[in-house]
């Protein structure tokens, strides 16, 4: 008997979770806006299935929807405004600039009302600070330039080279934090830099301690604690060069460095190596097997399921012009090739009907074939097969799945 649930943890990846906090269902707390009573209490109503994450600690709602929250438009300047915030925002601040040059580039992402950036800009003059947020304020205002769009980690890491990038309060809204940081340091590995982050979320450390529920609500369905955001910079390797906590432990924050491995760049560079040669073969064995078709010596396509059925989709092996695929499996006779529609007929079929030219879609499968029709007396001049975007002669043929004992 377990209370286990399958749930991938927004911190970390993980995906064993337990029950943490049953809150019922209760409305939107801080962006329904309810003008009268009536509408307050008629506000829809959304599930608090507070989960935990078993490996980091993260809490968050395995019930939540983004489609429950709308955008607000109205930023929550409460907290903001409150003085010991003021006092930490400034002791931030001046800690930012101390770790950028003179006239830093710093990209916040999520900037609000712009109040962090403005406050920085004023601070240090002639530097560029540029927020990303569908949401908040934009416009262009002195060094400060605000742009209503999410920032995307591909494109504007290498468009603006900034010196730091801010994310205060907006990971905890992410539906995977740990997946927005790790295509940040993909983003800063591709242009060949490390890049230095400041970022700030909300705290629960002391949640269980103090049995307290009042911050789990809808809105909040992210939670983090010292470990899971902890977690969360691992996971994404980054190289922590500082941890704290301020406002009474209630923040946690780190300045980290983010680049991911050389090796992802030469993973990345070899997917894109594949990718353009399939793209190439689909069009050098497109061309083959209209040539193929053309042959009154005759085709066969060996398989009409799984691979086969694969070869034929991404080839476009219509019915029309290749008519006869055969299969090893008597049990699929009969059947059609999924996409394609040919019926599938046994291989013995090609004892009556021999063919020029067999073509062989699983190349791993094709010297148990090749011994297959010798045992069978089934005559085919040549057998194909998919190599190196080709088709390539089986027998006579430069290719890794020949073995020594089926030559000639
Ligand atoms: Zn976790």
């Amino acid at each position: 008997m377990t209370d286990a649930r399958l749930r991938t943890c927004p911190a970390c990846g993980h995906h064993v979770a337990v029950p943490f906090f049953d809150g019922g269902e209760q409305p939107l707390a801080t962006i329904a806006w309810p003008e009268s009573a009536s509408q307050a209490g008629a506000l829809p109503r959304h599930r608090l299935d507070f989960v935990q994450c078993v490996r980091c600690t993260h809490v968050f709602n395995a019930a939540f929807d983004y489609a429950n929250v709308p955008y607000s438009t109205k930023p929550n300047l409460m907290f903001n405004r409150a003085t010991a915030w003021s006092e930490f925002i400034r002791s931030l601040q001046e800690r930012v600039l101390a770790r950028v040059p003179a006239r830093p580039v710093v990209v916040e992402i999520g900037h609000g009302d712009a109040s962090f950036l403005a406050g920085l800009a004023s601070r240090r003059p002639g530097g560029r600070y540029v927020g990303f947020d569908p949401h908040g304020a934009c416009g262009i205002h002195g060094d400060v330039e605000l742009r209503a769009e999410l920032f995307v980690p591909g494109a504007h890491v290498a468009e603006l080279s900034p010196d730091i990038v801010v994310a205060r309060h907006i990971l905890e809204h992410l539906e995977s934090p740990v997946a927005f940081l790790q295509a940040i340091a993909f983003g800063a590995a591709e242009s060949g830099r490390d890049l230095l982050a400041y970022l700030e979320v909300p705290c629960v450390d002391r949640l269980s301690r103090t049995r307290r529920t009042v911050d789990l609500y809808y809105e909040h369905s992210s939670q983090f604690t010292t470990r899971s955001f902890t977690a969360m910079l691992e996971a994404s390797g980054a190289r922590v060069e500082s941890l704290e906590h301020a406002y009474d432990s209630e923040v946690v924050a780190a300045f980290a460095t983010l680049r991911a491995p050389a090796a992802h760049l030469e993973v990345a560079r070899q997917s894109r190596d594949y990718l353009e040669a399939t793209r190439r073969s689909r069009e050098t064995i497109g061309r083959a097997l209209r040539e193929l078709a053309a042959d009154p010596g005759g085709v066969a396509i060996w398989g009409g399921t799984g691979k086969s059925a694969a070869f034929m989709n991404r080839y476009g092996c219509d019915a029309q012009r290749f008519p006869v695929v055969v299969d090893s499996d008597r049990s699929k006779a009969g059947t059609f090739v999924p996409g394609t529609g040919q019926e599938i007929r046994f291989r013995d079929w090609l004892k009556e009907h021999p063919v020029r030219t067999l073509v062989v879609p699983p190349q791993w499968r094709a010297a148990d074939i090749v011994r297959e029709i010798r045992r069978e007396g089934i005559a085919a001049a040549r057998i194909l097969i998919e190599h190196d975007g080709m088709l390539v002669d089986f027998l006579a043929g430069d290719h890794p799945y020949q073995r020594p004992e089926d030559a000639a």
